[in-house]
């Protein structure tokens, strides 16, 4: 497809990248793509069948063989069935970042999110799409904040859905993960050459997305609103 924007946009757990990242392709009217989704979706299909987390094999070929689809709103289906909900624990979140350690399912994920941009502009957020899945993508940026705002950031999302959370727990977590996903040998996250660091700690959500937007603009020679 001609003209086809992509922007990429990594960062580690609780950058804001979600929320970003669905307010920027609205505006720029692309589709938006969460590919930590697709990974909390393989680890979910993993625990039920009893998968050992370094079972390369068995992990490859229930990646290749699962059917995982993203629609509007966050939904996310998992060979048929909605799990947007049983893939937003802190436990999936841990798998996930397991999981995603293994190289054969990156290739299957990877693959996937790349047939999803063939035909359209997609503003797709996660660890490696600056890297990996879309090195040549018009926009690329890393958005980061502190560890103590992210932490701050996703204890505030969980209580607002009704969930328990400890704030020093939640870090505790987020920096697993984070310290897992850098240094995995697989796409591990890094700032992807070309890149735009933007820190979001002391930024609001409009803040964080028209600078994005102007980022966009600049990149892609147009002028975008949000
Ligand atoms: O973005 P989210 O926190 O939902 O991602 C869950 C996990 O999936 C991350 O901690 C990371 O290990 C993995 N992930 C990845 N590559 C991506 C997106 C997510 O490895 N592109």
């Amino acid at each position: 497809m001609q003209n086809r924007i992509i922007v990429a946009i990594d960062g580690p757990a609780g950058a804001g990248k979600s929320t970003i990242a669905r307010a920027v392709a609205a505006a720029l009217h692309a589709v938006y793509i969460d590919t930590g989704a697709m990974y909390r979706a393989v680890a979910l299909s993993a625990i039920r069948g009893g998968k050992a987390f370094d079972d390369e094999s068995a992990l490859t070929k229930l990646a290749e063989e699962a059917t995982i689809e993203l629609g509007a709103g966050g939904l996310v289906r998992l060979d048929g069935e909605d799990v947007s909900g049983l893939i937003r624990t802190p436990e999936i979140a841990q798998a996930a970042s397991k999981v995603s350690a293994i190289a054969g399912v990156r290739r299957a994920m990877v693959a996937s999110q790349r047939r999803m941009a063939e035909s359209c502009s997609v503003v797709m957020e996660g660890r490696d799409i600056g890297t990996v899945v879309f090195p040549e993508a018009q926009v690329k940026i890393y958005l980061d904040a502190s560890p103590e705002v992210r932490a701050m950031r996703r204890v505030l999302e969980m209580r607002q859905k009704g969930m328990e959370a400890d704030p020093a727990q939640v870090e505790a977590e987020i920096r697993e993960r984070d310290y897992r996903d850098s240094n995995r040998t697989e796409a591990p996250l890094t700032q992807a050459p070309g890149a735009v660091y933007v820190d979001t700690s002391p930024m609001g959500v409009d803040e964080v997305v028209s600078t994005l937007l102007r980022i966009a603009g600049e990149r892609i020679g147009k002028e975008v609103e949000a």
